[in-house]
């Protein structure tokens, strides 16, 4: 642990640094000086040589219903992200972002729009956790990786991201309340199997075939679904946990009965379960909401072959809570978007 070679340069003891690290991931100090239980001069010293950055908040916006409320996050290099809190009967989920922007161009998403910036640090991931919970006064009980960025683009500070939030020192959050969405970056998929973790894989999927994907998640051209479906059995297979696919219901585009068919055919035998999102529509691109009869009908296909399915609810429609619609709205301090 990084923390501990730091409390040894210093001479003192080990434990220190486990009273550092919960401190700093479980109680979300701002500063050293309020490590109380450390000795004063270990303090001064900590003042002078690290810096604990807090995210700023920007902009809250708060749905309707008031049950998702989207936050805008400035970094210390001007750049902005998103969270959103959504809460729910069975408590309080937190849905962060990985990166500034994504390179992955997904057809439906605003956060390739502006194209990729840079990765989250690992502090900037687990600070959107503790800050939404210093704004909300609540406890964040799930997290979904699911914001702005492919998670498994930035998968070394992900990964970290999750060790702490699911630590003793940490928040407690128990990986398998942790869910990891990819858009399909196979051998990170892969990888993420054997990596030892317990968390939920989501799997962005939104096409029942190639031609469409390809369109769609542009990332398919690369791994197409012949590679991301085994990879996602590899991992069902490895975690014993389900893989949930993620199904963006397009109106016109993939929302068909036909369409329902055949994402039943592919995923018929794996241990697996489909999440259908009638979807936000970005103005930049030429989709509609479907309509609730082709969402009835697209569900009850899969319902009749056997594929479990459930439907969220559109959460925060109407304060732009689809990933990177808010940050649009905002640019960094002396850049052109
Ligand atoms: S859906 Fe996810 S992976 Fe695709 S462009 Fe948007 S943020 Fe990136």
């Amino acid at each position: 642990m990084e923390l501990e070679a730091l409390v040894e340069t210093h001479g003192e003891p080990r434990y220190r640094a486990q009273q550092i690290a919960e401190w700093v991931f479980r109680k979300g100090a701002g500063s050293v000086e309020e490590f109380t239980n450390l000795p004063v001069r270990f303090r001064e010293c900590l003042t002078r040589e690290t810096v604990i950055g807090r995210l700023e908040l920007v902009e809250t916006t708060v749905s309707g219903r008031s049950d998702t409320a989207k936050h805008l996050w400035r970094l210390f290099d001007g750049q902005t992200v998103e969270t959103v809190l959504m809460r729910h009967g069975y408590g309080r989920t937190v849905c962060v972002s990985t990166q500034v922007g994504c390179r992955m161009g997904c057809r439906f998403c605003a956060s390739g729009l502006g194209g990729w910036v840079r990765h989250l640090r690992v502090g900037e991931i687990y600070d959107q956790v503790l800050a939404v919970q210093r704004v909300s006064g609540q406890t964040v009980t799930h997290i979904v990786l699911m914001g702005m960025g492919e998670p498994l683009d930035n998968y070394e500070n992900v990964l970290k991201f999750v060790e702490n939030v699911s630590a003793a020192y940490g928040l407690r959050i128990s990986q398998r309340r942790i869910t990891l969405s990819t858009c399909g970056l196979v051998p990170r998929i892969r990888d993420l199997a054997r990596a030892g973790y317990s968390l939920t894989l989501a799997v962005s999927l939104h096409a029942p075939n190639n031609e469409l994907r390809n369109d769609l998640v542009p990332v398919n051209r690369k791994h197409p679904l012949e590679e991301l479906i085994p990879a996602c059995a590899e991992y069902a297979a490895l975690t014993g946990r389900r893989v949930s696919f993620e199904y963006a219901l397009l109106g016109g585009l993939n929302d068909s009965p036909e369409s329902a068919v055949e994402l039943a055919d592919l995923l018929t035998g794996l241990l697996c379960h489909v999440n259908l999102i009638p979807a936000n529509p970005v103005p930049e691109y030429d989709y509609s909401a479907p309509t609730p009869t082709a969402v009835r009908a697209f569900r009850r296909v899969l319902e009749q072959r056997g594929i479990p399915v459930s439907l969220r609810r559109e959460m925060g429609a109407d304060i732009g809570a689809a990933c990177g619609q808010l940050r649009r709205r905002y640019r960094p301090r002396g850049r052109k978007e």
